[in-house]
């Protein structure tokens, strides 16, 4: 069985999340850890997180993977800004050990033109800083579409701030968006696209995938996310990735732009296709 999900609204708690994920025939999800567009974060509800792990558990939900807010970025050129999303990347590493053993995903960050190595750089004391404490999550970075001056557009990217940190902890989750609007032709070469993955990163750090269409054409950087089969991927390039041996057990997060009903028929969709 896929391990597929979508993206859920956090707003009424962990456990909300998780029985929302089973009334649309997800056995994985992802959500914001705080406002996507601020630094706000909820209240925590240990007795609703218990809960929902309780729940992940019983129903065999593969990891989780949740997002770190848009507004993080590591790698901003103002020193005290950047510090203070230092702070809420640890502290949004410190929240998920309520719910231990899932992934947390997140924009590298954009270098506002301080250049590509000192983002890398920047992005990499962040990470240390955070990694250091050990929470039980993984941390993924996410392949971007490289847009304006966002690091990790390129796969080379992503591979320099693993080096950087150092940790063999740290995983990347590939957005099929974000990858072909980025130049990487998941549409006519997706072997070959996952060999260049693996010859640069590495596959054994590959955890996640956010399935997305396109609403733009191959390598036009620019990241806007369309529903299933109606972008320029297609319906066949999901079908080539959901049944590819070398992204079998991921945990697949649908991203697209959906409420409930169409999550739930897109996750159906997609079911139907694995062979
Ligand atoms: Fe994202
Ligand atoms: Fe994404
Ligand atoms: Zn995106």
């Amino acid at each position: 069985m896929l391990n597929l999900g979508c993206h859920l609204s956090a707003s009424n708690g962990n456990a909300a999340m998780v029985k929302t994920a089973l009334s649309i025939g997800a056995n994985t999800f992802a959500f914001f850890t705080r406002n996507p567009r601020g630094s706000k974060a909820k209240q925590e509800n240990p007795a609703d997180a218990a809960k929902a792990v309780a729940m992940l558990k019983q129903n065999r939900f593969a990891p989780l993977v949740a997002h770190g807010a848009y507004t993080m970025n590591l790698c901003t050129a103002d020193p005290e800004a950047r510090a203070f999303a230092a702070e809420i990347l640890t502290d949004d590493l410190r929240r998920m050990a309520q719910l231990p053993g899932n992934f947390y995903n997140f924009h590298p960050g954009s270098h506002v033109g301080q250049g590509v190595e000192a983002g890398v750089e920047q992005i990499a004391a962040a990470l240390k800083q955070a990694l250091s404490h050990d929470y039980p999550v993984t941390v993924l970075l996410e392949t971007m579409a490289g847009k304006g001056s966002e690091v990790g557009g390129r796969f080379e990217e992503l591979k320099m701030i693993i080096d950087a940190v150092g940790s063999s902890d740290l995983g990347v989750c590939l957005d099929t968006c974000h990858v072909y609007d980025g130049g990487y032709d998941i549409v006519n070469d997706l072997d070959g696209v996952l060999a260049e993955f693996d010859r640069i990163i590495g596959l054994d750090r590959l955890k996640a995938l956010h399935l997305n269409d396109s609403k733009n054409p191959f390598a036009s950087h620019k990241d806007r996310h369309e529903c299933i089969g109606q972008g320029s991927l297609g319906l066949e390039t999901f079908r080539s990735v959901v049944n590819h041996p070398l992204l079998k057990g991921k945990s697949l997060i649908l991203e697209t732009p959906n409420e409930l009903p169409g999550y739930a028929s897109e996750i159906a969709l997609l079911r139907g296709m694995e062979i």
